[in-house]
């Protein structure tokens, strides 16, 4: 296979070259970050007055770990480190687990940022020849912006569509070939869903290929998508702590995501512990900013959970790969006791090809115990009106899923297209239960 890097000096760097880059820029950030008010304290505390202090790479750990709250507590502009004059734009996280954070750039960091996107972008093989539909929410939100300047860094035709609206969107793709579109995982399954519904015909579309995620996945969705639509997906990872989309991505490979270690330093840790872990061990992703001046943020806690692969990628980049991202430490739920993480049901789930393209898990309270109930879509092939059929197949996911998480579920089956689709990240999780108990 030939494989195409957008810049093969950086991607295919030697390791001690990369890591010398690496300090050139942490001194850069670092320099950056004392010129804010938060940095300036929080530094100082330990023992870092200039850029001078970081003398190499072990130093960062000299670097105390900042917090989603702390970016709260820094609001709005304890973070900015150039005048205020200076910054071109701002952007905000989704929000999914709290108030949102807000991220400013400067014309620099904006053309930066471009730059990692577009790295992205080219390494899954896409070229200017490409038409891209970027069907995620544009505005506060990274992911519109970021993929849209990104795309245009390749040169491809940029439709800025933006989520929702599936009719409109398969008369983008008809009326102007589009070969690539971004989007989160669910909502590509919608679309697919909503192809099928609708009879618009694979053939009357040039679809090859789809950069999917803001939102964790499975393997086995990712397979789904790609089978239902017959296109290639590679899995995007970013947060707006970090910028947005261009943080880590998939090769042509697709196993694994390259982090781009000349834009971020990447640390895996234990939670518990706070301790860095090794390669191949599984914990939170901690990650440093090196290319944004207007908000830079130093070992950033994201609650991310995932692993770097200790061998190198065959695709020749030196960069290294993280594991798909499963979930965050946050997301875990606990039900009678047993700790169950969202993305465990949804493998057993999206693994069976009776099942349809959408689910939704509640948590209510039966007296003094939680119960849980899954919402499933039935898949095409089954007839929803057919009793002993559906009994069959919610039996069946029951079974497989109490084996895999050790509770038993309910299962509710509902037609294709019924259970809620979100435009934005979907929300799986419906946790009805009292909070104080
Ligand atoms: P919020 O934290 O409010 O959702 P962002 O919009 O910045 O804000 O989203 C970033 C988060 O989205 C990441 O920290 C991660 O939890 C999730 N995410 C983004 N891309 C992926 C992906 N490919 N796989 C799993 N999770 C992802
Ligand atoms: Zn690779």
């Amino acid at each position: 296979m030939e494989y195409q890097y957008w810049n093969p000096e950086i991607e295919k760097m030697k390791r001690p070259e990369l890591e010398a880059l690496q300090l050139e820029k942490l001194k850069t950030a670092v320099g950056w970050a004392l010129r804010t008010p938060f940095y300036k304290e929080r530094l100082r505390k330990a023992g870092i007055t200039g850029s001078g202090d970081i003398k190499s790479l072990a130093d960062l750990r000299r670097i105390p770990y900042t917090t989603k709250n702390d970016l709260r507590d820094a609001f709005p502009y304890g973070l900015l480190s150039i005048s205020r004059d200076d910054v071109v734009r701002l952007h905000a996280s989704s929000g999914t687990t709290g108030t949102p954070t807000t991220i400013y750039f400067s014309r620099e960091d904006l053309k930066r940022w471009a730059g990692y996107v577009a790295r992205c972008i080219y390494g899954t093989g896409c070229t200017k020849t490409d038409v891209f539909q970027n069907m995620i929410t544009y505005g506060l939100f990274t992911g519109g912006l970021g993929f849209h300047s990104g795309g245009e860094e390749v040169g491809m035709m940029v439709i800025p569509s933006g989520s929702g609206n599936t009719t409109r969107q398969f008369k983008l793709m008809q009326d102007f070939g589009t070969t690539v579109v971004h989007a989160t995982p669910s909502f590509l399954l919608h679309v697919e869903s909503i192809m099928r519904a609708e009879g618009v015909s694979r053939d009357s579309i040039r679809l090859r290929k789809a950069f999917a995620g803001a939102e964790p996945y499975s393997e086995d969705t990712r397979k789904r998508i790609e089978e239902l639509l017959k296109i290639d997906v590679y899995n995007s990872y970013g947060l707006s702590e970090m910028n947005g989309p261009g943080v880590a991505f998939e090769c042509q490979l697709k196993n694994g995501l390259h982090l781009w270690e000349d834009g971020y330093i990447g640390e895996i840790i234990d939670p518990e512990t706070l301790e860095p872990l090794k390669d191949g061990e599984t914990g939170e992703l901690v990650l440093t900013c090196l290319c944004r001046e207007a908000t830079p943020i130093l070992r950033y806690r994201t609650r991310d959970l995932s692993s770097f692969y200790t061998e190198p990628c065959a695709c020749g980049r030196t960069h290294r790969r993280l594991r798909r991202i499963t979930g965050r430490t946050d997301d875990m739920l606990i039900i009678n006791g047993v700790n169950v993480f969202p993305s465990q049901i949804e493998e057993v789930i999206m693994a069976m090809k009776e099942v349809g393209n959408n689910y939704l898990i509640v948590l209510d309270k039966e007296g003094v115990l939680d119960r849980l109930v899954i919402k499933v879509e039935a898949g095409p092939s089954i007839f929803t009106d057919d009793a002993r059929q559906m009994n069959a197949l919610k039996e069946k996911i029951r079974k497989t899923l109490q084996a895999s998480i050790t509770i038993n579920p309910r299962v509710e089956l509902h037609e294709s297209g019924s259970l809620p689709v979100s435009e934005g990240k979907a929300k799986r999780v419906q946790d009805n239960r009292p909070k104080d108990l």
